[in-house]
């Protein structure tokens, strides 16, 4: 008998845009493109974003007032669906809750775990808060501690220890340098190539 799987996804550049990128864009604050799909350390991004944001005088409000205007990806709802009618579904994100609240309702509210912002009460974001080291790797492994088969997809950086420790691991839609750095994983590049992958895995019937 098959092990039950459960698929673990990257939220943005998998079901929605970019949320930093679509930032900087309405901002017009060129430094806010940077993203994990250029700099690997995510704790020093972070300190710049934050740095930034403070320079332009941002609030969490600017923000999420952009965010409340993003989509989802063209397609996401619908491969969204077909993947949570044959897998459980969990999405692994290195966003905050208080960014994905209006993209979740989008989504239909899927599992999420990410991390939180600090805000204080003029609305500035004053720090950070990971819920640990390292968190999309650690969760895939108690995913498997648990008995799960488990299948992972990201587009990025801090996705390749989800994809290394997951029994199946897949890029979707990675910068051209990603798989050259890690050739071990599957390359996909739209909504049906990811799904053939895990129709592929013969998890459901
Ligand atoms: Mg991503």
């Amino acid at each position: 008998m098959q092990k039950p799987a459960v698929v673990c996804l990257d939220l943005e550049g998998v079901l929605v845009p970019e949320i930093w990128i679509n930032v900087a864009v309405k901002t017009g604050i060129e430094d806010l493109k940077v993203t994990t799909r250029e700099m690997p350390d995510y704790d020093k991004l972070m300190r710049q974003r934050l740095n930034i944001l403070d320079r332009h005088a941002l609030k969490i409000g600017d923000i999420q007032d952009v965010i409340a205007k993003m989509g989802p990806l063209e397609g996401a709802i619908d491969f969204l669906a077909w993947l949570r009618e044959r897998y459980q579904v969990i999405i692994l994100s290195d966003t905050f809750y208080q960014f994905a609240q209006p993209l979740m309702r989008q989504l239909g509210f899927p599992t999420l775990f990410c991390n939180q912002l600090e805000i204080d009460e003029n609305g500035r974001i004053v720090n950070y808060h990971m819920r640990m080291m390292d968190p999309k790797k650690h969760a895939v492994a108690a995913l498997k501690a648990l008995n799960f088969f488990t299948m992972a997809a990201g587009d990025s950086y801090n996705d390749t220890a989800m994809l290394g420790e997951a029994d199946l691991g897949f890029f979707f839609r990675p910068p051209d340098h990603l798989p050259d750095e890690f050739p071990l994983f599957p390359v996909t590049q739209n909504y049906e190539e990811l799904q053939q992958r895990f129709a592929q895995a013969g998890c459901f019937k």
